[in-house]
């Protein structure tokens, strides 16, 4: 489909069918804020190989260059190093809106609450004046300790406002209300995804999450650290998983917010033991306090997804695990010495 939005492109293109072929645009062009990150480099990936034009804006504080350095070369992809928390004049025609730290030990380090709220409102202020689609990455941590289980999009959440989270959790929350806000007040056409924990190539090795701990401690024949009892419960998604929902929902007429998770819940334990039965059956166990609030359990319910996007996560952790594993392997041994991984 094609987005009404004469005054973007020459004057041609509004000739619809008369115009030759040749001068049609050939994609979308796409902004994916936070694009040099794991699950954004992701996307760009799957945006380049349809065709559209993508710029990357990434100022780099989790993200990397390596993540996008493939497509260096190509014309339809620019990249900027830039903070979203800046205003940003750019003409494009969607807007996926990515930047921000996602894990607890990078938000709490420096508080995300600033990135959420004013980088959030100038990508809108964007969106608004070119006319582009917007497209939100919440988290499901906005439900914070949920008291609904598994949880749906109509819960509204058991968050701390005053916690150590409280910069992600409740700067999500701001965030997904500043997209309704401007999809009432100004008519942005707007998306809101609620991401569940994610995992997969190209995450941040030393970032704290508890499948790259686990991944790369294994690998490093460090102990797995495992927080509190390791009784709490998460569910975990293989990231090309994410993409696609990311893609459908952006592409398709609902708002949502729509859970995009896979509903396979493990515990901390148990995906300790699948990381063992992955990388090393020796692999030891070592047991640390908790942080903080952190939420008992949490799974998505995709009933609203699978019924309007018509999408589910294909990709099981067992699956998804050995493909994570090869690219740690690589960056973390280097391919000399790991000439098989
Ligand atoms: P990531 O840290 O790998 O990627 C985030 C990217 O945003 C990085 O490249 C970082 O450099 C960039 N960034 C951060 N602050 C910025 C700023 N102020 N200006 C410009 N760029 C900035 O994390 P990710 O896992 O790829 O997460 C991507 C998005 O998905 C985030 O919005 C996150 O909240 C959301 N999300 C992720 C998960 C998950 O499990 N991976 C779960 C829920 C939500
Ligand atoms: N903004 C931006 N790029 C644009 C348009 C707006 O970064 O192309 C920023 C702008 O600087 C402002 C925010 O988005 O801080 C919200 O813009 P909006 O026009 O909605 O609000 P206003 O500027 O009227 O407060
Ligand atoms: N966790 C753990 N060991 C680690 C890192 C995290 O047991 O090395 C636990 C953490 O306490 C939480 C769960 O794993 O209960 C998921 O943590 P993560 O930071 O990956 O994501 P989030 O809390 O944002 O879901």
């Amino acid at each position: 489909f094609m987005y009404p939005q004469p005054s973007l492109y020459p004057v041609s293109f509004n000739m619809g069918g008369k115009i030759p072929l040749a001068l049609k645009p050939k994609g979308l062009r796409i902004v994916v804020t936070g694009g040099a990150g794991f699950v954004g480099s992701h996307l760009v990936d799957r945006l380049i190989a349809r065709g559209d034009s993508v710029i990357v804006v990434d100022n780099f504080f989790t993200g990397n260059k390596d993540n996008v350095m493939h497509h260096f070369g190509n014309p339809r992809f620019e990249l900027i190093r830039h903070d979203v928390v800046e205003p940003l004049l750019l003409e494009v025609d969607q807007i996926y809106h990515l930047a921000c730290p996602a894990s607890p030990v990078h938000y709490k380090f420096n508080p995300s609450h600033k990135t959420n709220v004013v980088g959030t409102l100038n990508m809108l202020g964007l969106a608004k004046r070119v006319g582009a689609r917007f497209l939100l990455t919440s988290t499901s941590e906005v439900y914070g300790d949920p008291l609904q289980h598994p949880q749906v999009e109509t819960y509204w959440g058991n968050v701390n406002p005053i916690g150590v989270r409280s910069c992600y959790d409740e700067g999500k929350r701001t965030a997904e209300t500043l997209t309704m806000d401007y999809h009432r007040g100004a008519g942005v056409e707007v998306r809101i995804a609620r991401i569940f924990n994610t995992y997969g190539p190209r995450m941040c090795i030393d970032d704290g999450r508890v499948v790259s701990n686990f991944v790369a401690q294994a690998l490093r024949k460090e102990p797995l650290t495992v927080y509190g009892d390791g009784k709490q419960t998460r569910s975990f998604q293989y990231v090309s998983d994410l993409v696609e929902g990311l893609m459908r929902l952006m592409e398709g007429e609902h708002v949502g917010p729509f859970n995009l998770g896979n509903p396979g819940e493990f515990t901390m334990l148990e995906l300790a033991q699948v990381v063992q039965e992955t990388i090393d059956p020796n692999a030891k166990i070592e047991f640390k306090p908790n942080t903080e609030d952190d939420p008992h359990k949490r799974k998505p319910d995709i009933t609203k997804a699978k019924e309007l996007l018509g999408w589910k996560p294909k990709v099981p952790l067992r699956k998804g695990l050995p493909m994570m594993v090869s690219d740690f392997r690589q960056r973390i041994f280097g391919d000399q010495k790991n000439p098989t991984a």
